[in-house]
Protein backbone atom coordinates (compact mmCIF):
# COMPACT_ATOMS: atom_id res chain seq x y z
CA UNK A 1 0.00 0.00 0.00
CA UNK A 2 1.29 3.02 -1.38
CA UNK A 3 1.48 5.66 1.90
CA UNK A 4 0.18 9.12 0.82
CA UNK A 5 3.32 11.65 1.00
CA UNK A 6 2.23 15.68 0.77
CA UNK A 7 3.42 16.98 -2.70
CA UNK A 8 5.61 20.16 -0.97
CA UNK A 9 7.39 20.93 -3.98
CA UNK A 10 4.60 22.00 -6.06
CA UNK A 11 2.66 23.34 -2.66
CA UNK A 12 5.44 25.78 -2.41
CA UNK A 13 5.46 26.15 -5.70
CA UNK A 14 1.70 27.73 -5.80
CA UNK A 15 2.74 29.52 -2.57
CA UNK A 16 5.47 31.23 -4.23
CA UNK A 17 4.69 31.79 -7.62
CA UNK A 18 0.79 32.37 -7.87
CA UNK A 19 -0.12 34.08 -3.87
CA UNK A 20 -0.04 37.75 -4.11
CA UNK A 21 1.84 37.34 -1.39
CA UNK A 22 2.18 41.88 -0.51
CA UNK A 23 -1.40 41.69 -0.22
CA UNK A 24 -1.26 38.77 2.40
CA UNK A 25 1.67 40.80 4.14
CA UNK A 26 -1.11 43.63 4.10
CA UNK A 27 -4.09 42.13 6.24
CA UNK A 28 -3.65 42.51 10.28
CA UNK A 29 -2.14 39.68 11.71
CA UNK A 30 -0.54 38.14 8.62
CA UNK A 31 2.75 40.42 8.88
CA UNK A 32 5.16 37.84 10.11
CA UNK A 33 3.85 35.14 7.99
CA UNK A 34 6.92 34.48 6.29
CA UNK A 35 7.44 31.91 3.40
CA UNK A 36 10.07 30.55 5.92
CA UNK A 37 7.02 30.12 8.28
CA UNK A 38 4.98 28.94 5.79
CA UNK A 39 7.39 26.41 4.50
CA UNK A 40 7.84 24.84 8.74
CA UNK A 41 4.12 24.28 8.46
CA UNK A 42 3.79 22.34 5.41
CA UNK A 43 6.64 20.47 6.19
CA UNK A 44 5.49 19.66 9.74
CA UNK A 45 1.89 19.04 8.48
CA UNK A 46 3.49 16.63 5.74
CA UNK A 47 4.98 14.31 8.57
CA UNK A 48 2.06 14.51 10.48
CA UNK A 49 -0.46 13.55 7.15
CA UNK A 50 2.32 10.98 5.93
CA UNK A 51 2.93 9.78 9.09
CA UNK A 52 -0.09 9.24 11.02
CA UNK A 53 -3.46 10.09 8.92
CA UNK A 54 -2.55 8.09 6.01
CA UNK A 55 -1.91 4.66 7.38
CA UNK A 56 -5.43 4.78 9.10
CA UNK A 57 -7.27 4.92 5.83
CA UNK A 58 -7.20 1.50 4.63
CA UNK A 59 -7.77 0.68 8.42
CA UNK A 60 -10.42 2.82 8.82
CA UNK A 61 -12.35 2.30 5.48
CA UNK A 62 -12.21 -1.41 6.22
CA UNK A 63 -13.22 -1.47 10.38
CA UNK A 64 -15.69 1.65 9.37
CA UNK A 65 -17.62 2.79 12.39
CA UNK A 66 -19.85 1.05 15.27
CA UNK A 67 -23.14 2.00 16.67
CA UNK A 68 -23.96 0.29 19.92
CA UNK A 69 -26.74 2.09 22.15
CA UNK A 70 -26.49 5.48 20.72
CA UNK A 71 -23.00 5.88 21.33
CA UNK A 72 -21.05 5.18 17.98
CA UNK A 73 -17.24 3.75 18.32
CA UNK A 74 -14.84 4.99 15.46
CA UNK A 75 -11.92 2.60 14.38
CA UNK A 76 -8.80 1.53 15.96
CA UNK A 77 -6.40 4.61 16.03
CA UNK A 78 -8.93 7.26 15.18
CA UNK A 79 -9.05 8.69 18.76
CA UNK A 80 -5.57 8.54 19.40
CA UNK A 81 -4.69 10.61 16.27
CA UNK A 82 -7.64 12.40 16.77
CA UNK A 83 -6.11 13.73 20.12
CA UNK A 84 -2.53 14.19 18.78
CA UNK A 85 -4.00 16.74 15.82
CA UNK A 86 -5.97 18.41 18.66
CA UNK A 87 -2.89 18.52 20.91
CA UNK A 88 -0.53 19.78 17.78
CA UNK A 89 -3.12 22.46 17.25
CA UNK A 90 -3.91 21.26 13.44
CA UNK A 91 -7.44 22.21 14.16
CA UNK A 92 -7.10 25.77 15.09
CA UNK A 93 -4.43 26.96 12.21
CA UNK A 94 -6.35 29.61 11.29
CA UNK A 95 -9.05 30.06 13.89
CA UNK A 96 -9.28 33.57 15.31
CA UNK A 97 -6.44 34.43 17.83
CA UNK A 98 -9.32 35.76 20.14
CA UNK A 99 -10.25 32.32 21.15
CA UNK A 100 -6.71 30.56 21.31
CA UNK A 101 -6.25 29.73 17.21
CA UNK A 102 -3.00 30.64 15.51
CA UNK A 103 -4.30 33.07 12.92
CA UNK A 104 -2.92 31.81 9.92
CA UNK A 105 -3.75 32.85 6.27
CA UNK A 106 -6.54 30.64 4.60
CA UNK A 107 -3.62 30.28 1.78
CA UNK A 108 -2.02 28.58 3.90
CA UNK A 109 -4.44 26.06 5.91
CA UNK A 110 -6.03 25.25 2.65
CA UNK A 111 -2.52 23.19 1.80
CA UNK A 112 -2.85 21.93 5.13
CA UNK A 113 -6.64 20.86 4.84
CA UNK A 114 -5.78 19.49 1.20
CA UNK A 115 -2.66 17.03 2.90
CA UNK A 116 -5.35 15.65 5.63
CA UNK A 117 -7.85 15.13 2.60
CA UNK A 118 -5.33 13.09 0.48
CA UNK A 119 -4.25 11.30 3.78
CA UNK A 120 -7.63 9.93 5.25
CA UNK A 121 -10.30 12.11 4.25
CA UNK A 122 -13.02 9.98 6.45
CA UNK A 123 -10.46 11.75 9.06
CA UNK A 124 -10.36 15.16 8.12
CA UNK A 125 -14.28 15.83 7.59
CA UNK A 126 -14.67 15.97 11.72
CA UNK A 127 -11.96 19.10 11.93
CA UNK A 128 -13.93 20.25 8.54
CA UNK A 129 -16.97 20.26 10.02
CA UNK A 130 -15.87 22.18 13.53
CA UNK A 131 -14.34 24.69 11.69
CA UNK A 132 -17.65 25.53 9.74
CA UNK A 133 -19.40 25.55 13.17
CA UNK A 134 -16.81 27.59 14.86
CA UNK A 135 -16.93 30.46 12.00
CA UNK A 136 -20.89 30.56 12.49
CA UNK A 137 -20.56 31.16 16.11
CA UNK A 138 -17.82 33.27 16.05
CA UNK A 139 -19.87 35.63 13.06
CA UNK A 140 -23.17 35.58 14.75
CA UNK A 141 -23.20 34.27 17.86
CA UNK A 142 -23.09 36.27 21.16
CA UNK A 143 -20.10 36.96 23.23
CA UNK A 144 -21.55 34.53 26.02
CA UNK A 145 -21.96 31.73 23.26
CA UNK A 146 -18.47 32.78 22.18
CA UNK A 147 -16.61 32.82 25.23
CA UNK A 148 -18.66 29.26 26.06
CA UNK A 149 -17.81 27.43 22.74
CA UNK A 150 -15.00 28.78 21.13
CA UNK A 151 -12.12 27.94 23.34
CA UNK A 152 -13.05 24.59 23.01
CA UNK A 153 -14.20 24.01 19.75
CA UNK A 154 -10.99 26.16 18.30
CA UNK A 155 -8.59 23.59 20.94
CA UNK A 156 -10.47 20.68 19.45
CA UNK A 157 -11.70 19.28 23.03
CA UNK A 158 -15.30 19.60 20.89
CA UNK A 159 -16.31 19.04 17.89
CA UNK A 160 -19.01 20.94 15.91
CA UNK A 161 -21.36 19.56 13.18
CA UNK A 162 -23.58 21.22 10.88
CA UNK A 163 -27.26 19.68 11.30
CA UNK A 164 -29.45 20.83 7.73
CA UNK A 165 -30.81 17.71 6.13
CA UNK A 166 -34.37 15.84 7.02
CA UNK A 167 -36.13 13.05 5.02
CA UNK A 168 -38.35 15.61 3.03
CA UNK A 169 -35.33 18.44 2.89
CA UNK A 170 -32.14 17.94 1.46
CA UNK A 171 -31.39 20.22 -1.87
CA UNK A 172 -34.32 22.29 -0.76
CA UNK A 173 -33.96 23.65 2.52
CA UNK A 174 -37.40 25.39 2.74
CA UNK A 175 -38.86 22.25 3.36
CA UNK A 176 -36.90 22.06 7.42
CA UNK A 177 -39.77 20.78 9.66
CA UNK A 178 -37.83 20.27 13.37
CA UNK A 179 -39.83 22.59 15.47
CA UNK A 180 -38.03 25.10 18.30
CA UNK A 181 -40.86 26.05 20.46
CA UNK A 182 -39.12 28.69 23.34
CA UNK A 183 -39.18 27.63 26.99
CA UNK A 184 -39.84 31.37 28.00
CA UNK A 185 -36.32 31.04 29.73
CA UNK A 186 -34.61 32.77 26.79
CA UNK A 187 -33.62 29.09 25.37
CA UNK A 188 -35.81 27.00 23.14
CA UNK A 189 -36.86 23.10 22.76
CA UNK A 190 -36.34 21.01 19.67
CA UNK A 191 -38.19 18.35 18.30
CA UNK A 192 -37.55 16.76 14.97
CA UNK A 193 -35.62 14.29 12.80
CA UNK A 194 -31.87 15.45 11.18
CA UNK A 195 -30.67 12.72 8.59
CA UNK A 196 -27.30 11.95 6.83
CA UNK A 197 -24.82 14.12 10.08
CA UNK A 198 -21.06 13.45 9.59
CA UNK A 199 -20.24 13.10 12.86
CA UNK A 200 -22.79 13.54 14.66
CA UNK A 201 -21.50 11.20 17.59
CA UNK A 202 -18.59 9.74 17.87
CA UNK A 203 -16.25 8.63 20.65
CA UNK A 204 -13.09 11.35 19.99
CA UNK A 205 -14.41 14.39 22.65
CA UNK A 206 -16.04 14.70 25.19
CA UNK A 207 -18.86 16.98 23.98
CA UNK A 208 -20.20 17.54 20.22
CA UNK A 209 -22.57 21.11 19.53
CA UNK A 210 -24.68 20.67 16.61
CA UNK A 211 -25.54 23.80 14.80
CA UNK A 212 -29.01 22.87 13.50
CA UNK A 213 -31.55 24.81 11.18
CA UNK A 214 -35.06 24.30 12.58
CA UNK A 215 -38.42 26.33 12.04
CA UNK A 216 -39.96 28.35 15.29
CA UNK A 217 -43.63 27.82 16.16
CA UNK A 218 -45.41 30.18 14.13
CA UNK A 219 -42.32 31.23 11.88
CA UNK A 220 -43.11 32.17 7.94
CA UNK A 221 -43.30 29.64 5.52
CA UNK A 222 -40.31 28.64 3.35
CA UNK A 223 -36.36 29.45 4.16
CA UNK A 224 -37.80 33.07 5.48
CA UNK A 225 -39.05 30.86 8.38
CA UNK A 226 -35.94 28.91 9.52
CA UNK A 227 -33.80 29.77 12.42
CA UNK A 228 -30.28 28.50 13.37
CA UNK A 229 -29.77 26.88 16.34
CA UNK A 230 -26.55 25.66 19.24
CA UNK A 231 -27.30 22.37 20.38
CA UNK A 232 -24.98 20.86 22.55
CA UNK A 233 -24.90 16.96 23.16
CA UNK A 234 -24.16 17.51 26.96
CA UNK A 235 -25.16 21.11 28.30
CA UNK A 236 -22.84 23.50 29.58
CA UNK A 237 -22.16 25.65 32.44
CA UNK A 238 -20.89 29.62 31.29
CA UNK A 239 -17.52 28.33 32.60
CA UNK A 240 -17.00 25.42 30.17
CA UNK A 241 -17.47 22.37 32.54
CA UNK A 242 -20.35 19.81 31.13
CA UNK A 243 -24.18 19.19 32.77
CA UNK A 244 -26.31 16.23 31.88
CA UNK A 245 -27.04 14.85 28.94
CA UNK A 246 -29.41 16.55 26.30
CA UNK A 247 -31.68 15.37 24.55
CA UNK A 248 -30.39 14.47 21.16
CA UNK A 249 -29.32 11.06 20.28
CA UNK A 250 -27.92 9.22 17.43
CA UNK A 251 -30.76 6.49 16.22
CA UNK A 252 -28.51 4.90 13.70
CA UNK A 253 -25.64 5.06 11.56
CA UNK A 254 -25.47 4.76 7.47
CA UNK A 255 -23.93 1.91 5.64
CA UNK A 256 -22.28 3.78 2.57
CA UNK A 257 -20.38 3.57 -0.46
CA UNK A 258 -17.23 5.31 0.66
CA UNK A 259 -15.68 7.28 3.38
CA UNK A 260 -16.77 4.24 5.91
CA UNK A 261 -14.58 5.51 8.75
CA UNK A 262 -16.54 9.14 8.92
CA UNK A 263 -20.42 8.24 11.12
CA UNK A 264 -23.20 9.65 9.05
CA UNK A 265 -25.90 9.90 11.73
CA UNK A 266 -29.90 9.89 11.97
CA UNK A 267 -30.28 12.19 15.24
CA UNK A 268 -33.40 12.19 16.87
CA UNK A 269 -34.33 15.37 18.74
CA UNK A 270 -36.54 15.95 21.95
CA UNK A 271 -37.80 12.17 22.63
CA UNK A 272 -38.00 13.64 26.03
CA UNK A 273 -39.20 16.97 26.21
CA UNK A 274 -37.22 18.48 23.73
CA UNK A 275 -33.73 19.24 23.19
CA UNK A 276 -32.47 22.50 24.92
CA UNK A 277 -31.25 25.06 22.58
CA UNK A 278 -29.73 28.14 22.14
CA UNK A 279 -30.51 30.80 19.62
CA UNK A 280 -27.54 31.68 17.45
CA UNK A 281 -28.37 35.36 15.77
CA UNK A 282 -32.09 36.47 14.96
CA UNK A 283 -34.86 34.09 14.71
CA UNK A 284 -35.78 33.58 10.99
CA UNK A 285 -32.00 34.23 9.44
CA UNK A 286 -30.99 30.79 10.25
CA UNK A 287 -30.39 30.08 6.37
CA UNK A 288 -28.42 33.18 5.78
CA UNK A 289 -26.01 31.98 8.61
CA UNK A 290 -26.00 28.49 7.70
CA UNK A 291 -24.86 29.98 4.54
CA UNK A 292 -21.42 30.98 6.96
CA UNK A 293 -20.79 27.38 7.07
CA UNK A 294 -21.45 25.96 4.04
CA UNK A 295 -20.09 28.40 2.33
CA UNK A 296 -16.93 27.34 4.45
CA UNK A 297 -17.64 23.66 4.12
CA UNK A 298 -18.28 24.08 0.36
CA UNK A 299 -14.69 25.31 -0.22
CA UNK A 300 -13.21 22.81 1.95
CA UNK A 301 -15.24 19.96 -0.17
CA UNK A 302 -13.05 21.32 -3.18
CA UNK A 303 -10.07 20.77 -0.95
CA UNK A 304 -11.13 16.86 -0.54
CA UNK A 305 -11.68 16.17 -4.47
CA UNK A 306 -7.79 18.06 -4.65
CA UNK A 307 -6.85 15.94 -1.65
CA UNK A 308 -8.29 12.76 -3.38
CA UNK A 309 -6.91 13.59 -6.62
CA UNK A 310 -3.32 14.29 -5.30
CA UNK A 311 -3.65 10.48 -3.89
CA UNK A 312 -4.66 8.65 -6.65
CA UNK A 313 -2.33 10.16 -9.20
CA UNK A 314 0.65 9.41 -6.08
CA UNK A 315 -0.82 5.71 -5.72
CA UNK A 316 -1.02 5.43 -10.06
CA UNK A 317 2.61 6.98 -10.60
CA UNK A 318 4.02 3.95 -8.02
CA UNK A 319 1.83 1.33 -9.77
CA UNK A 320 2.69 2.62 -12.60
CA UNK A 321 6.63 2.73 -11.86
CA UNK A 322 6.94 -0.66 -11.20
CA UNK A 323 4.08 -2.87 -13.19
CA UNK A 324 6.20 -4.56 -15.71
CA UNK A 325 4.10 -5.46 -19.25
CA UNK A 326 4.78 -5.67 -22.44
CA UNK A 327 8.07 -3.54 -24.63
CA UNK A 328 8.29 -0.50 -25.02
CA UNK A 329 6.45 0.92 -27.95
CA UNK A 330 7.75 0.76 -31.64
CA UNK A 331 10.98 -1.47 -29.76
CA UNK A 332 10.91 -4.85 -31.51
CA UNK A 333 12.50 -7.48 -29.57
CA UNK A 334 13.24 -4.97 -26.55
CA UNK A 335 12.73 -5.79 -22.70
CA UNK A 336 9.20 -5.72 -20.92
CA UNK A 337 9.01 -1.98 -19.55
CA UNK A 338 7.06 -0.16 -17.09
CA UNK A 339 3.85 0.31 -17.77
CA UNK A 340 4.66 4.03 -16.72
CA UNK A 341 6.72 4.05 -20.32
CA UNK A 342 3.92 3.82 -22.47
CA UNK A 343 2.20 6.73 -24.08
CA UNK A 344 -0.89 6.03 -23.18
CA UNK A 345 -0.27 5.66 -19.51
CA UNK A 346 1.69 8.81 -19.39
CA UNK A 347 -1.33 10.48 -21.09
CA UNK A 348 -3.37 9.44 -17.93
CA UNK A 349 -0.77 9.93 -15.55
CA UNK A 350 -0.21 13.33 -16.65
CA UNK A 351 -3.95 13.97 -16.92
CA UNK A 352 -4.59 13.24 -13.43
CA UNK A 353 -1.48 15.60 -12.39
CA UNK A 354 -2.50 18.84 -14.39
CA UNK A 355 -5.52 18.50 -13.43
CA UNK A 356 -4.77 18.38 -9.84
CA UNK A 357 -2.52 20.97 -10.37
CA UNK A 358 -4.61 23.82 -11.72
CA UNK A 359 -7.04 22.77 -9.08
CA UNK A 360 -4.92 23.45 -6.03
CA UNK A 361 -3.83 26.82 -7.64
CA UNK A 362 -7.49 28.10 -7.98
CA UNK A 363 -8.60 26.85 -4.59
CA UNK A 364 -5.57 28.59 -3.26
CA UNK A 365 -5.48 31.96 -4.91
CA UNK A 366 -9.38 32.15 -4.24
CA UNK A 367 -8.08 31.34 -0.35
CA UNK A 368 -6.31 34.99 -0.75
CA UNK A 369 -9.58 35.90 -1.76
CA UNK A 370 -11.31 34.57 1.18
CA UNK A 371 -8.28 36.26 3.50
CA UNK A 372 -8.80 39.64 2.39
CA UNK A 373 -12.30 39.52 2.11
CA UNK A 374 -12.39 39.05 6.15
CA UNK A 375 -9.36 41.57 6.87
CA UNK A 376 -8.43 43.85 4.10
CA UNK A 377 -8.40 47.24 6.08
CA UNK A 378 -10.48 48.92 2.75
CA UNK A 379 -14.12 48.08 2.44
CA UNK A 380 -13.94 48.33 -1.23
CA UNK A 381 -11.05 45.97 -1.14
CA UNK A 382 -13.10 43.34 1.09
CA UNK A 383 -16.26 44.31 -1.08
CA UNK A 384 -14.56 43.12 -4.12
CA UNK A 385 -12.42 40.33 -2.75
CA UNK A 386 -15.70 38.54 -1.21
CA UNK A 387 -17.29 38.92 -4.85
CA UNK A 388 -14.93 36.94 -6.22
CA UNK A 389 -14.76 34.37 -3.09
CA UNK A 390 -18.56 34.45 -3.97
CA UNK A 391 -18.21 33.84 -7.31
CA UNK A 392 -15.51 31.06 -7.22
CA UNK A 393 -16.90 28.78 -4.70
CA UNK A 394 -18.92 27.16 -6.40
CA UNK A 395 -16.59 26.75 -8.89
CA UNK A 396 -14.33 24.97 -6.82
CA UNK A 397 -17.07 22.89 -5.04
CA UNK A 398 -18.65 21.37 -8.35
CA UNK A 399 -15.61 21.22 -10.66
CA UNK A 400 -12.67 20.22 -7.99
CA UNK A 401 -15.04 17.13 -6.64
CA UNK A 402 -16.78 16.53 -10.06
CA UNK A 403 -13.39 16.29 -11.20
CA UNK A 404 -12.02 14.17 -8.33
CA UNK A 405 -14.28 11.36 -9.29
CA UNK A 406 -13.22 10.97 -12.65
CA UNK A 407 -9.22 11.72 -11.78
CA UNK A 408 -9.61 8.83 -9.28
CA UNK A 409 -11.41 6.84 -12.22
CA UNK A 410 -8.09 7.36 -13.81
CA UNK A 411 -6.42 5.44 -11.48
CA UNK A 412 -8.12 2.99 -11.56
CA UNK A 413 -7.74 2.67 -15.02
CA UNK A 414 -3.94 3.12 -14.55
CA UNK A 415 -3.76 -0.01 -12.33
CA UNK A 416 -5.77 -2.36 -14.73
CA UNK A 417 -7.42 -5.51 -13.08
CA UNK A 418 -5.16 -4.56 -9.87
CA UNK A 419 -7.41 -1.04 -9.85
CA UNK A 420 -10.90 -3.16 -9.64
CA UNK A 421 -9.59 -4.96 -6.14
CA UNK A 422 -9.32 -3.28 -2.57
CA UNK A 423 -5.96 -3.90 -1.71
CA UNK A 424 -4.65 -1.29 -3.88
CA UNK A 425 -6.63 1.59 -2.48
CA UNK A 426 -7.53 2.50 -5.84
CA UNK A 427 -10.87 1.82 -5.45
CA UNK A 428 -11.42 3.11 -1.76
CA UNK A 429 -10.10 6.50 -3.74
CA UNK A 430 -12.81 6.31 -5.81
CA UNK A 431 -15.71 4.95 -3.52
CA UNK A 432 -14.42 8.16 -1.31
CA UNK A 433 -14.75 10.47 -3.99
CA UNK A 434 -17.91 9.65 -4.71
CA UNK A 435 -19.70 11.58 -2.49
CA UNK A 436 -17.58 15.01 -2.72
CA UNK A 437 -20.01 15.91 -5.61
CA UNK A 438 -23.18 15.35 -3.66
CA UNK A 439 -22.70 16.71 -0.27
CA UNK A 440 -22.99 20.47 0.52
CA UNK A 441 -25.34 21.05 -2.49
CA UNK A 442 -24.97 18.34 -5.40
CA UNK A 443 -22.98 19.97 -8.71
CA UNK A 444 -26.14 20.75 -9.49
CA UNK A 445 -27.01 22.99 -6.80
CA UNK A 446 -23.58 24.64 -7.25
CA UNK A 447 -24.25 25.39 -10.83
CA UNK A 448 -27.28 26.97 -10.12
CA UNK A 449 -25.66 29.24 -7.75
CA UNK A 450 -23.07 29.82 -9.88
CA UNK A 451 -25.25 30.84 -13.03
CA UNK A 452 -28.64 31.86 -11.24
CA UNK A 453 -27.06 33.86 -8.39
CA UNK A 454 -23.19 34.63 -8.46
CA UNK A 455 -22.97 35.63 -12.04
CA UNK A 456 -26.02 37.11 -12.38
CA UNK A 457 -26.07 39.00 -8.83
CA UNK A 458 -23.87 41.99 -10.19
CA UNK A 459 -24.86 41.85 -13.39
CA UNK A 460 -21.60 39.84 -14.19
CA UNK A 461 -19.02 42.50 -13.08
CA UNK A 462 -17.30 39.81 -10.58
CA UNK A 463 -16.96 37.57 -13.88
CA UNK A 464 -16.30 40.27 -16.20
CA UNK A 465 -13.12 41.03 -13.66
CA UNK A 466 -11.29 37.70 -13.73
CA UNK A 467 -12.24 37.14 -17.71
CA UNK A 468 -10.47 40.54 -18.09
CA UNK A 469 -7.46 39.13 -15.93
CA UNK A 470 -7.20 35.58 -17.89
CA UNK A 471 -7.04 37.61 -20.98
CA UNK A 472 -4.03 39.54 -20.32
CA UNK A 473 -2.32 36.46 -19.60
CA UNK A 474 -3.59 34.97 -22.38
CA UNK A 475 -1.55 37.44 -24.48
CA UNK A 476 1.31 36.97 -22.55
CA UNK A 477 1.05 32.88 -22.71
CA UNK A 478 1.00 33.86 -26.77
CA UNK A 479 3.79 35.69 -26.76
CA UNK A 480 6.12 33.22 -24.98
CA UNK A 481 7.75 30.45 -26.86
CA UNK A 482 6.42 26.99 -26.75
CA UNK A 483 3.59 28.16 -25.24
CA UNK A 484 1.52 29.44 -28.28
CA UNK A 485 -0.70 26.16 -28.60
CA UNK A 486 -1.53 26.28 -24.83
CA UNK A 487 -2.64 30.14 -25.31
CA UNK A 488 -4.66 29.33 -28.30
CA UNK A 489 -6.78 26.92 -26.45
CA UNK A 490 -6.75 29.02 -23.60
CA UNK A 491 -8.00 31.82 -25.64
CA UNK A 492 -10.47 29.85 -27.06
CA UNK A 493 -12.20 29.11 -24.28
CA UNK A 494 -12.05 32.24 -22.83
CA UNK A 495 -13.63 33.37 -25.67
CA UNK A 496 -16.74 30.91 -24.96
CA UNK A 497 -16.68 32.07 -21.01
CA UNK A 498 -17.15 35.81 -21.74
CA UNK A 499 -20.11 35.15 -23.54
CA UNK A 500 -21.67 33.65 -20.63
CA UNK A 501 -20.87 37.07 -19.34
CA UNK A 502 -22.14 39.12 -21.44
CA UNK A 503 -25.30 37.37 -21.73
CA UNK A 504 -25.77 37.85 -18.12
CA UNK A 505 -25.12 41.38 -17.80
CA UNK A 506 -27.57 42.34 -20.84
CA UNK A 507 -29.94 39.66 -18.49
CA UNK A 508 -30.72 37.13 -20.79
CA UNK A 509 -33.19 34.20 -20.32
CA UNK A 510 -31.24 31.44 -18.86
CA UNK A 511 -32.08 27.90 -19.12
CA UNK A 512 -31.64 26.07 -15.19
CA UNK A 513 -31.34 22.75 -16.84
CA UNK A 514 -28.11 23.80 -19.05
CA UNK A 515 -26.39 25.57 -16.20
CA UNK A 516 -24.19 22.30 -15.26
CA UNK A 517 -23.00 21.75 -18.67
CA UNK A 518 -21.96 25.46 -18.59
CA UNK A 519 -20.54 25.88 -15.36
CA UNK A 520 -18.23 22.92 -15.97
CA UNK A 521 -16.89 23.99 -19.15
CA UNK A 522 -16.31 27.48 -17.53
CA UNK A 523 -14.68 26.07 -14.91
CA UNK A 524 -12.26 24.48 -16.88
CA UNK A 525 -11.31 27.62 -18.26
CA UNK A 526 -11.25 29.51 -14.99
CA UNK A 527 -8.56 27.37 -13.30
CA UNK A 528 -5.82 29.16 -15.55
CA UNK A 529 -7.15 32.24 -13.69
CA UNK A 530 -4.29 31.76 -10.99
CA UNK A 531 -1.51 32.23 -13.07
CA UNK A 532 -2.51 35.33 -13.25
CA UNK A 533 0.06 36.17 -11.40
CA UNK A 534 2.31 35.13 -13.44
CA UNK A 535 2.19 38.42 -15.13
CA UNK A 536 2.79 40.70 -12.10
CA UNK A 537 6.24 38.95 -10.06
CA UNK A 538 8.75 42.09 -10.74
CA UNK A 539 7.89 42.78 -14.15
CA UNK A 540 8.52 38.68 -15.59
CA UNK A 541 6.73 37.72 -18.22
CA UNK A 542 5.09 34.68 -18.37
CA UNK A 543 7.53 32.51 -20.27
CA UNK A 544 10.14 34.09 -17.53
CA UNK A 545 7.74 32.73 -14.74
CA UNK A 546 7.44 29.71 -16.41
CA UNK A 547 11.13 29.13 -17.07
CA UNK A 548 11.40 28.61 -13.40
CA UNK A 549 9.25 26.05 -13.06
CA UNK A 550 10.69 24.16 -16.24
CA UNK A 551 13.37 23.22 -13.88
CA UNK A 552 10.64 20.48 -12.80
CA UNK A 553 10.38 18.91 -15.56
CA UNK A 554 7.34 17.37 -14.50
CA UNK A 555 5.86 20.92 -13.61
CA UNK A 556 6.32 22.05 -16.95
CA UNK A 557 4.50 19.34 -18.89
CA UNK A 558 1.48 20.14 -16.35
CA UNK A 559 1.19 23.57 -17.02
CA UNK A 560 1.71 22.74 -20.72
CA UNK A 561 -0.61 19.93 -20.68
CA UNK A 562 -3.46 21.62 -18.66
CA UNK A 563 -4.56 24.19 -21.41
CA UNK A 564 -3.67 21.88 -24.29
CA UNK A 565 -5.77 18.94 -23.00
CA UNK A 566 -8.12 20.01 -20.57
CA UNK A 567 -9.05 23.28 -21.39
CA UNK A 568 -10.87 22.51 -25.09
CA UNK A 569 -13.35 20.29 -23.10
CA UNK A 570 -15.29 23.24 -22.37
CA UNK A 571 -16.48 23.11 -26.41
CA UNK A 572 -17.74 19.69 -25.89
CA UNK A 573 -19.25 20.91 -22.85
CA UNK A 574 -20.92 23.57 -24.60
CA UNK A 575 -22.17 21.75 -27.56
CA UNK A 576 -23.59 18.84 -25.21
CA UNK A 577 -26.40 21.29 -24.14
CA UNK A 578 -28.37 20.61 -27.18
CA UNK A 579 -28.95 17.05 -26.01
CA UNK A 580 -30.94 17.89 -22.81
CA UNK A 581 -34.11 17.67 -22.24
C1 LIG B 1 -22.17 10.81 3.50
C2 LIG B 1 -23.07 11.99 3.64
C3 LIG B 1 -22.76 12.97 4.58
C4 LIG B 1 -23.61 14.08 4.74
N1 LIG B 1 -23.33 15.00 5.72
C5 LIG B 1 -24.26 15.95 6.01
C6 LIG B 1 -24.10 16.79 7.17
O1 LIG B 1 -23.12 16.72 7.91
N2 LIG B 1 -25.10 17.69 7.44
C7 LIG B 1 -26.21 17.80 6.65
O2 LIG B 1 -27.07 18.63 6.96
N3 LIG B 1 -26.37 17.03 5.54
C8 LIG B 1 -25.43 16.11 5.21
N4 LIG B 1 -25.60 15.31 4.11
C9 LIG B 1 -26.74 15.51 3.24
C10 LIG B 1 -26.35 16.09 1.89
O3 LIG B 1 -25.95 17.43 2.03
C11 LIG B 1 -27.54 15.89 0.94
O4 LIG B 1 -27.57 14.50 0.66
C12 LIG B 1 -27.40 16.70 -0.34
O5 LIG B 1 -27.52 18.07 -0.06
C13 LIG B 1 -28.45 16.31 -1.39
O6 LIG B 1 -29.73 16.23 -0.85
P1 LIG B 1 -30.59 14.90 -1.14
O7 LIG B 1 -29.75 13.73 -0.77
O8 LIG B 1 -31.90 15.03 -0.44
O9 LIG B 1 -30.82 14.87 -2.70
P2 LIG B 1 -32.01 15.59 -3.50
O10 LIG B 1 -32.13 17.00 -3.04
O11 LIG B 1 -33.21 14.73 -3.43
O12 LIG B 1 -31.41 15.61 -4.97
C14 LIG B 1 -31.52 14.49 -5.85
C15 LIG B 1 -31.05 14.94 -7.24
O13 LIG B 1 -31.86 16.03 -7.71
C16 LIG B 1 -31.08 17.13 -8.04
N5 LIG B 1 -31.76 18.38 -7.67
C17 LIG B 1 -32.52 18.61 -6.57
N6 LIG B 1 -32.96 19.88 -6.57
C18 LIG B 1 -32.46 20.47 -7.69
C19 LIG B 1 -32.57 21.77 -8.26
N7 LIG B 1 -33.23 22.75 -7.65
N8 LIG B 1 -31.93 22.01 -9.43
C20 LIG B 1 -31.21 21.04 -10.04
N9 LIG B 1 -31.09 19.80 -9.55
C21 LIG B 1 -31.70 19.52 -8.39
C22 LIG B 1 -29.79 16.97 -7.26
O14 LIG B 1 -28.70 17.63 -7.90
C23 LIG B 1 -29.61 15.45 -7.24
O15 LIG B 1 -28.97 15.05 -8.41
C24 LIG B 1 -24.74 14.22 3.91
C25 LIG B 1 -25.03 13.25 2.94
C26 LIG B 1 -24.23 12.14 2.82
C27 LIG B 1 -24.60 11.08 1.82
Amino acid sequence: MHEYQAPLTDMKFVLRELVDLELLAQLPGFGDMTLDVADAVLDEAAKFAGGVLSPLNRSGDLEGVRWQEGEVLTAAGWKQAYTRFAADGWGALSCPADFGGQNLPRALSALVEEMWNGANMAFALCPMLTRGAIDAIELRGTEAQRDTYLPKMVSGEWTGTMNLTEPQAGSDLSAVRTRAVPDGDGRYRLTGQKIFITYGEHDLTGNIIHMVLARVAGAPEGVKGTSLFLVPKFLVNADGSLRERNDVHCVSIEHKLGIHASPTCVLSYGQNGGAIAELVGEENRGLEYMFIMMNAARYSVGLEGIGLSERAYQTALAYARERIQSTEAGVRGGPRVPIVRHPDVRRMLLLMKSQTEAMRALSVVVAVSLDAARLHPRAEERERHQAVADLMIPVIKGWCTENSVDIASLGVQVHGGVGFVEETGAAQFLRDARITPIYEGTTGIQANDLIGRKLARDGGRAAQLVITQMRALAGDLAAAPKLTEAAAAFSAAIDGSRGDGVRFGGNDQWSAGRSFERSRGNAASTAGWPFRRFRGNAGASASQALQRSRGNAVHWSVITTFPRKRVPRQGSFMSSNSGLP
